[in-house]
């Protein structure tokens, strides 16, 4: 008789998956991590987004506060910008080492300075 594979819903996408596509963790209940693989592949590239995006707002106000600009900068502005120009920069389209645009802002718009994500 086959055996019944183990099944166990994840709290992060809520489908029932097999064991196996759980990481193990020897702190839970069950010996398994909470959410999916998947899942816990998002999370973990999330989280070290909001690294990056923290440590790009960091250095971008440093650099305003040095030549006098605004430093207002947040990391959620941050992931802002780089969620609406889908992680890629908008002048060379390029996604790998994306820097924030430190120059005077050129984009004027409804009266607001817009600033974009540019390949440094
Ligand atoms: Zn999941």
């Amino acid at each position: 008789m086959e055996k019944l594979a183990e099944v166990k819903q994840c709290t992060k996408c809520n489908e029932l998956k097999e064991l196996m596509d759980f990481y193990k963790n020897a702190k839970t209940r069950d010996g398994y991590q909470p959410h999916c693989k998947v899942c816990h592949k998002e999370l973990v590239r999330k989280s070290k987004q909001k690294n990056e995006d923290k440590h790009l707002s960091d250095r971008h106000n440093k650099r305003a506060k040095r030549f006098g600009l605004p430093a207002e900068l947040t990391p959620s502005l941050v992931t802002y910008m780089r969620e609406e120009q889908q992680g890629r920069c908008i002048l060379t389209d390029i996604e790998e080492g994306l820097h924030f645009e430190h120059a005077v802002p050129s984009i004027q718009r409804w009266g607001k300075y817009l600033r974009k994500l540019l390949l440094h």
